[in-house]
């Protein structure tokens, strides 16, 4: 197994490698030296070192390691990595004294493991990190581009890798309306993905991505059937490879496989408050806001008088380490600020009653899975997908779409903590998530038929 090496895409694929070896199947863990995984809690899996373990290689030396840079190291290693991927694969093939090698499952974004999988005649699965419905527009991005939607503007322009996202997307009537093609979209939604075809090496990445995922050997995503039961179809029309949807957060936590320490100091405070009476506010791995935007987060927060948990990652605010624009006596006796926290178990906790996040794809499913509501402020990528369907379609959560304006987020804090009617549609899709789970279920089955899949290799 191969992850990309980041926080959203390491943990579903070291949930799935939990769960192949709690079904009997021995595991070996390709990873790099950037954001390596913490080998020691994974003692039964074998690891090993791929692609930047050596220090004399001028590639990788002077690559960013934080922010939206970090990614030019996907763009890399796509590139140049297909010589030592085969070589590291030949060698597991070879080996006498370990059990065969029955395929090989990588991260969609390892687009170039597809043609190394083919020339050792290996089965190629992917672990795909994202929702059916982005993987669907994402490979509609060249389409949606001949359409002009990416040429709203010059701004909208600007590849990812520099920076593009959320807080810059231009002032326009027309990007509040409908895609034609996508009605669940406003056009906005489209634009803030951030890249487009052709236009930069993030635009090649997705449309490799697609490519390849349709020509591996299975699909695997983070996801359950009744959350996306039409794109489902869509893929399966499309795409002749089986799919298995897995909610990965229902059957192992990601505590083992966090690249950042967890802070669980928090826990007992936790422990004493009220029920639903927390938000909890987290924006993943990558996230950066500018410090302007973390002010108006903070006002927003103090005005809804409401309590909570924030994970501010140093870093998060540009520009500072940790926590130097906070104002003084923030955040008082009302909340608590950590670096890091185990997200699943906060999300769980009884005290949690709405999720502030970015709309990652883990987060959002892991939200799903506690039955938790959102407040959705998403940056770039598939986020703001993301963000439209737990607002408009799924209707678990509010969609701040305006940006970092205060009283929008006191109002949007307020309403999420307080409407009935999406806490209870919350609770209904995890009782669909639940019940998937059960013998006879589409999670059960999905998993039961990957399980067979692999082993008829
Ligand atoms: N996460 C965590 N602790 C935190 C914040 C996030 O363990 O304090 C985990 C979270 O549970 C999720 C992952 O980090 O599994 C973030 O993935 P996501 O796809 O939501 O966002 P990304 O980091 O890829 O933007």
């Amino acid at each position: 197994m191969f992850p990309l090496p980041y926080q959203g895409h390491v943990n579903p694929m070291f949930q799935l490698a939990n769960l192949l070896y709690s079904k009997g199947f021995s595991i070996t863990i390709f990873h790099t030296n950037f954001n390596k995984p913490k080998t020691s809690n994974y003692p039964h899996f074998t690891f090993r070192f791929i692609l930047d373990n050596d220090p004399h290689d001028e590639r990788y030396a002077n690559l960013p390691l934080q922010g939206m840079g970090a990614f030019s190291r996907i763009i890399l290693f796509n590139k140049c990595g297909a010589d030592q991927l085969r070589h590291q694969l030949e060698l597991e093939l070879s080996a006498k004294d370990e059990p065969p090698v029955s395929c090989l499952i990588t991260d969609a974004s390892w687009h170039f493991a597809q043609s190394v999988a083919d020339c050792l005649n290996l089965p190629r699965l992917v672990l795909r990190t994202s929702s059916l419905f982005c993987f669907l527009i994402y490979a509609s991005i060249p389409f949606l581009d001949d359409l002009g939607y990416f040429n709203l503007s010059d701004n909208t322009a600007t590849p990812l890798l520099d920076g593009l996202g959320y807080n810059n997307v231009p002032d326009d009537k027309r990007l509040e309306e409908q895609v034609a093609e996508f009605p669940v979209l406003k056009v906005k939604d489209v634009i803030k993905i951030g890249f487009k075809k052709d236009n930069d090496g993030m635009g090649d990445i997705i449309s490799n991505m697609v490519k390849q995922t349709k020509a591996s050997s299975g699909i695997i995503w983070n996801s359950f059937k009744e959350l996306e039961q039409l794109q489902l179809e869509t893929i399966r029309r499309d795409i002749p490879a089986p799919c298995f949807l897995i909610p990965f957060a229902k059957h192992f936590t990601t505590a083992s496989s966090s690249l950042l320490d967890q802070d669980r100091s928090f826990l007992p405070w936790l422990d004493q408050q009220p029920r639903n009476s927390i938000v909890y506010i987290s924006f993943g791995s990558v996230a950066q806001v500018e410090e302007k935007h973390f002010v108006e987060m903070v006002h927003g927060l103090v005005d809804s008088k409401q309590s909570f948990l924030w994970v501010v990652r140093p870093g998060f605010v540009s520009g500072s380490t940790w926590l130097e624009p906070l104002p003084d006596g923030f955040p008082g006796e009302r909340g608590r600020i950590v670096k890091w926290a185990p997200q699943q178990e906060v999300l769980g906790h009884e005290a949690i009653g709405a999720f502030w996040t970015h709309s990652g794809w883990n987060s959002t499913v892991e939200s799903v899975c506690e039955g938790v509501p959102m407040i959705c402020s998403p940056f770039w990528g598939d986020q703001p997908l993301d963000a439209r369907y737990v607002s408009d379609v799924w209707k678990v959560g509010v969609y701040l779409e305006n940006g970092w304006k205060r009283e929008e987020i006191t109002n949007a804090i307020r309403r999420v903590m307080a409407d009935e009617e999406m806490r209870e549609k919350s609770r209904g899709l995890k009782q669909k998530l639940d019940a998937s789970l059960i013998e006879g279920g589409s999670s059960y089955e999905s998993v039961e038929s990957l399980v067979d899949y692999i082993s008829s290799f």
